[in-house]
């Protein structure tokens, strides 16, 4: 069976780009009915980040893409955090040194830095000058600029064969690389040896990663010959690009963050959905459309390595955030109330633990709103008005700007025709008179029939009173929602 991974670093909130790879590697995993693994690459110390690595457990779950071994639920092959595996690469480290395809490398940081920009200078290609190659430590000692602890590097042959074979590229080739630290000073490998050794011992037979390794799979193949075990095939994903073709960045993209996401109400299954599209050609459907909308399910049957487009796609959010309003709109109304929970509580328009009545009452404000946002995001001011107490409401400066001459003959005449309608409940089947339709009808006969008033200036200052905001859900529904009494009270408070 097969076997794949992802292997994100823990160095800060996780990147989109660890969503996307693990996406295409499930899918494959999925597919062929082989494993999919969650390793935590922690071996760089310094931009090591604690809480990091629970972030990509919550985003990846969140998601959906979940693994079959990890360092949270352990497997056959662990550990699964590279941080505890360090006495592993020892024996592999030994075998290099003693076949001498590696060396110790006593070489001071200053040394090095001197010798890169004396290259530079020179305008010579820059690598490792092989100083210490071949030498023992008392004879490097002897030279300048020697440092105590020595690192190990591999010994790259100038000859060497740097093309491989690529599941989406076909033939690859990349530039040589210089004579690479496998092993630190600190005693920790470098991501290339461990990769390797980690790839090796954790059986993975397909390494799916981003475009920007390329140049590394050649040093990792020499590894895998001089270790003397089978390879695993490679695929590498295009990377995510902005408009102007530079790769998204953490640095510079908020939508690089996995968690921008979560905070700003994308849906994990529209965000899977996207991130498929973007390297990915939508299916048709029978009349050859195409169909963009679609389930992990389907994109894993229909998998294809050579279907993928090795052009890095444009990280497009207003696509994604269409996409994201599909999903909405297509959301059952109890699942969709439920996604806005955790939003509202954000914000403090609902308490952690709401009563039933709340409850109740958030989804007759869902099922108006379902049709109206692409962001759950976008759901807390247009819920937050059925939520505050009637004299809480805060009325907008635009709102009230916009209150025209006649807003009070307009409240006054309101207030005077809804305090006539019965909110009693006639019969458990018709409900009460209080309702969207009864009211509308009660509002244009008194407000466009009566007083001559066209429906914008008719209703603009209920809205206000009711919403607190020029733009709201539909008026008269909201006002249903609301029931008589919180609406008299909106419209006898913005007339005062
Ligand atoms: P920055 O993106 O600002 O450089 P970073 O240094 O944290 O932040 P990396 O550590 O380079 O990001 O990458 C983290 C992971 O995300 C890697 O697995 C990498 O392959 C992937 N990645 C980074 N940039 C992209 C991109 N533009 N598209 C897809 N994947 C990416
Ligand atoms: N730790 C590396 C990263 O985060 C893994 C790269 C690989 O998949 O080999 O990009």
């Amino acid at each position: 069976p097969v076997r794949l991974r992802v292997a994100p670093s823990p160095t800060g909130d996780p990147h989109v780009g660890t969503a996307y790879m693990s996406l295409f590697n499930l899918a494959f995993a999925r597919q062929q009915g082989g494993q999919f693994l969650l390793r935590i690459e922690d071996t760089d110390r310094a931009r090591f980040r604690a809480d990091s690595e629970k972030q990509v457990f919550d985003t990846l779950h969140w998601l959906g893409l979940n693994w079959d071994e990890g360092p949270d639920i352990g497997g056959p092959v662990g550990p699964y955090r590279q941080s505890e595996r360090l006495e592993t690469y020892a024996p592999y480290v030994k075998k290099l040194l003693k076949s001498g395809h590696a060396y110790h490398c006593w070489c001071s940081p200053e040394r090095l830095t001197a010798m890169r920009e004396e290259q530079q200078k020179n305008k010579l290609p820059t690598g490792y000058d092989r100083l210490c190659h071949g030498k023992s430590e008392k004879e490097r000692r002897e030279l300048p600029g020697f440092s105590e602890n020595p690192v190990v590097r591999m010994f790259i042959p100038d000859d060497v064969d740097l093309d491989f074979d690529d599941l989406i590229r076909g033939r690859v080739s990349a530039p040589r690389p210089d004579d690479q630290v496998i092993l630190k000073a600190d005693g920790f490998p470098t991501y290339h040896l461990a990769v390797v050794v980690d790839d090796h011992e954790m059986e993975v037979t397909h390494v799916v990663r981003g475009e920007e390794w390329i140049s590394s799979t050649p040093k990792h193949l020499l590894l895998y010959k001089w270790l003397g075990v089978d390879a695993p095939k490679f695929a590498h994903m295009p990377l995510l690009r902005n408009a102007d073709k530079s790769k998204i960045s953490k640095r510079k993209n908020p939508a690089a963050r996995l968690t921008w996401f979560v905070e700003e109400g994308y849906l994990p299954e529209a965000l899977v959905n996207f991130l498929a599209l973007l390297a990915y050609p939508p299916a048709q459907d029978a009349e050859g459309n195409d169909v963009e909308k679609f389930t992990f399910a389907d994109f894993s049957r229909e998998f294809a390595w050579s279907k993928i487009n090795p052009v890095g796609p444009i990280f497009d959010l207003k696509k994604l955030e269409w996409l994201n309003g599909v999903y909405i709109r297509d959301l059952e109304l109890n699942d969709f109330t439920s996604r806005l929970l955790p939003y509202l509580e954000r914000e403090g328009v609902l308490s952690g633990a709401p009563s039933l009545g709340e409850l109740g009452r958030l989804k007759d404000v869902a099922a108006l709103i379902q049709t109206r946002i692409a962001l759950l995001k976008e759901a807390v001011p247009l819920a937050l008005p059925f939520f505050v107490a009637d004299d809480q409401l805060l009325i907008e400066d635009d709102a009230r700007a916009s209150l025209g001459e006649d807003a009070a003959q307009v409240l006054d005449a309101a207030i005077e025709a809804l305090s006539d309608i019965d909110d009693h409940l006639a019969s458990l089947v018709g409900g009460t008179d209080w309702n969207a339709t009864r009211l509308e009808e009660t509002l244009r006969t008194t407000l466009v029939d009566g007083l001559g008033k066209k429906a914008r200036f008719a209703f603009g200052p209920l809205r206000v009173a009711v919403s607190g905001a020029r733009i709201s859900p539909p008026l008269f529904e909201s006002m249903e929602i609301l029931g008589k009494t919180s609406t008299l009270a909106r419209l006898h408070a913005l007339r005062e």
